[in-house]
């Protein structure tokens, strides 16, 4: 993005650059600085300052704490997602995670950039109801001419809470910012402390939009692979078909979520096959595997993720908050999903148990999906594609069901099963039919009919997931940005500011 302002009264407060103790360098403000390469250790002579965006407790006695707004020089950056760190304050050493700092004299540091998150993203971020009016956020824009976007929060009689978007373009030279032409601004900084004191906008801003913290990718630097012992089942969340889901916590500080699967549910080898290629999926759609727990072999295998505090779709949909949930809110989560299954498609990755019981709902009307892969390795004499056995007919395509042959395009099969579940608060698909007619008929050619709170152009939708051919099923690249016009193309994209 190439935006450096380095100005020290943009560092986080009560922190100034002449406060900073490690720099053999006369002229910090002015130093081009390349981004780290990933694979390297850091050379002192073009040491960096790095400030904490978010807080980190240490896990473990190599990790670092650190609090948002500490300095920080960054010792070693090769070991991808755990960094060394050095508190630029106290010069203690230690791992934090690479996601939780960034560089001083980015973009980041300000609480309201929120990079590379999407409109809809943002839109359901300063729709929280923590939120008031005025609360803002600028991004990187997705589909628009302009270098950012600002976001703001704002209130009337009619439509009640709602965000509006602003476009922040660049003057002719670059040389600069401005929303309205008439008044242009050198930094980002100074654009947004103008519509903080000044109205012009929809509304003064006032609070920056608190960013999501991001989940650590593993529990802790080279920690995969934990004990038993270490971990804590608390309260248990569901059964599922092949075991419990708990909540707990991990050497008594991280919270987690744990999956134990029953002795012979499948082989341990397989599992740890798979769980290596599923710990590097990682998408904000996707539940995070972050460790696993296999031994001694005769207990339950542990599999470890993040926490989702709403717990399943279908739960949520059927007797949670999400009963009272409208289509947009509804079609909202149907745009988050297709975005997570666009990127395991890119991955050529395939879930083969797409279904709202496997979707997790997190605040604010977040949702991620979970147990991708995991069908894969079951073992099969207990997860038959018999109509009897433990097996989801009514969300596999036919291909699948009954040869085995489960594809991306088969997971969009079992997308169109769960827009039903989405649009119907959770009914049970194809109502009345048993799993052995499900089978029977949808190779004949039937297909579920339109529920009446369905809107045609969503069922039209549905049927082609429901194609007969899979190659000729929409991708999930697409279904992801059908949805995402979907709510957008009924209001303005951008406030204009002249
Ligand atoms: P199934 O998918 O057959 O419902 P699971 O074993 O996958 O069974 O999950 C059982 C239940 O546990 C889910 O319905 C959900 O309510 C809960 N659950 C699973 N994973 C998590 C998680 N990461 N965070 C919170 N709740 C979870
Ligand atoms: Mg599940």
């Amino acid at each position: 993005m190439g935006c450096c302002f380095s100005r020290p009264d943009l560092l986080p407060r009560e922190i100034t650059l002449n406060s900073i103790p490690v720099t053999d360098e006369p002229n910090l403000r002015s130093r081009e600085i390349s981004p780290p390469s990933k694979q390297r250790r850091v050379s002192h002579k073009y040491e960096k300052i790095y400030v904490a965006i978010y807080d980190y407790e240490a896990r473990s006695k190599d990790d670092l704490t650190i609090h948002v707004g500490d300095l920080l020089t960054i010792v070693d950056d090769s070991q991808g997602d755990w960094w060394l760190a050095k508190h630029c304050q106290t010069h203690v050493q230690g791992y934090v995670p690479a996601l939780y700092v960034t560089p001083h004299d980015g973009l980041d540091v300000n609480q309201w950039f929120h990079k590379n998150i999407a409109r809809k993203d943002a839109e359901r971020l300063l729709l929280n109801s923590t939120n008031t009016r005025g609360t803002f956020l600028v991004r990187t824009s997705e589909n628009s001419p302009g270098p950012f976007s600002l976001s703001v929060r704002d209130h009337d009689e009619q439509r009640g809470p709602h965000v509006k978007h602003y476009k922040i373009q660049f003057t002719d030279q670059k040389l600069g910012y401005y929303i309205a032409l008439r008044r242009t601004f050198p930094s980002l900084e100074e654009l947004v402390n103008y519509y903080k004191s000044t109205d012009g906008l929809c509304c003064r801003l006032t609070r920056p939009c608190p960013r999501t913290k991001p989940s650590t990718y593993t529990i802790s630097k080279d920690v995969w692979e934990v004990s038993r012992g270490s971990i804590l089942l608390l309260q248990r969340l569901g059964q599922g078909m092949f075991g419990e889901v708990w909540a707990g916590k991990w050497q008594n500080k991280v919270d987690v979520a744990i999956k134990t699967m029953k002795p012979g549910t499948m082989s341990t080898q397989a599992f740890l096959e798979e769980a290596n290629i599923m710990k590097k999926l990682r998408h904000d759609k996707l539940v995070q595997l972050i460790a696993v727990c296999t031994e001694p072999k005769d207990e339950p295998i542990y599999i470890i993720t993040e926490l989702m505090c709403n717990g399943s779709l279908l739960d949520y949909l059927r007797q949670g908050a999400g009963k009272e949930l409208k289509l947009p809110a509804l079609i909202d989560m149907a745009t988050q999903i297709a975005s997570g299954m666009a990127y395991l498609e890119q991955q050529r990755y395939i879930h083969r148990d797409l279904a709202a019981r496997n979707i997790l709902v997190g605040e604010n009307g977040v949702v991620k999906i979970a147990d991708f892969g995991l069908a894969r390795i079951i073992n099969e004499d207990i997860y038959e594609a018999r109509p009897e056995a433990k097996f989801p007919i009514k969300w596999t395509a036919p291909e699948a069901a009954l040869r085995g042959r489960f594809t991306i395009k088969s997971d969009v099969w079992s997308f169109g099963v769960l827009l039903y579940e989405l649009i119907t608060h959770g009914q049970v698909p194809y109502p009345g039919m048993s799993n052995r007619d499900v089978l029977e008929q949808t190779q004949r050619g039937y297909r579920m009919p339109r529920h009446e709170s369905c809107p045609e152009e969503i069922y039209r939708y549905m049927l082609r997931c429901w194609d007969a051919s899979p190659e000729s099923r929409p991708t999930f690249e697409h279904l992801h940005a059908f949805f995402d016009d979907y709510t957008t193309s009924t209001g303005p994209q951008y406030q204009s500011q002249n």
